[in-house]
């Protein structure tokens, strides 16, 4: 048997030809404090906690994504996403910023269900939140990362999720310092920095339309 040929994911960056590499995604848990309450969480006294998908997780805009297997309730979380264009560890808050590439409009899909009964059992998440297809992600734009805005996520037109990127609990440049703390990021790194409250249940059929100002707009329709 030849061996196998990989491919490695990609994202398209606004305004470009050329395409954005990925090499891991992160993602921040419970980083609106509105949001950490609806999930029964106490947003004021928690260090940020990290958890990933897998590279190829990554879908672009516009893609009709397969409704995943093995959940009966498949949430949808839209965040504000950096991509890194260069990495480090150990950071300091005030050295971060620069390492940013650029920014894009991010859905961190999860089977909520799937993630509830690994709370319960105290099992890990990997399978709640790294399924395939789980990164919906627009078109990243170039330059400096937007901290403050409006981000939302309407389906079917109907607005579910809107907030502003104030309401951050710890803002990007914290997320990608606690980050580094526990691991060595690289350029191709994705950081997803958690999702304002309003997170909900999709139906097989449903369009996602995600928005944060100053970025391209992600959409997606689960099938
Ligand atoms: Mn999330």
């Amino acid at each position: 048997m030849d061996l196998p040929t990989l491919t490695i994911p990609t994202v398209a960056i606004e305004g470009r030809t050329d395409r954005f590499p990925v090499r891991r995604i992160y993602c921040v848990g419970q980083n609106y404090a509105a949001h950490a309450r609806e999930m029964g969480a106490d947003p004021e006294r928690q260090e940020p906690f990290f958890f990933s998908k897998p590279a190829d997780a990554v879908q672009p805009s516009g893609s009709n994504i397969p409704f995943p297997t093995r959940t009966d309730d498949l949430h949808h979380e839209v965040e504000l996403v950096l991509a890194l264009g260069a990495g480090g560890t150990d950071l300091e808050p005030a050295d971060t910023m620069k390492l940013v590439f650029g920014c894009a409009v991010g859905v961190d899909l999860t089977r909520r269900d799937l993630q509830a009964t690994a709370k319960r059992d105290r099992r890990p998440w990997d399978i709640a939140k790294g399924f395939d297809r789980s990164a919906p992600i627009g078109s990243i734009t170039p330059g400096r990362t937007p901290t403050t805005g409006s981000i939302r996520l309407a389906v079917n037109g109907v607005e579910r999720q809107a907030a502003d990127l104030t309401n951050m609990i710890w803002s990007p440049a914290e997320v990608i310092a606690a980050l580094s703390t526990y691991v060595t990021l690289a350029p191709g790194d994705l950081v997803f920095t958690g999702t304002p409250a309003g997170v909900g249940r999709l139906l097989p059929g449903d369009l996602v339309e995600a928005n944060i100002d100053g970025l391209s707009p992600l959409s997606f329709q689960l099938t």
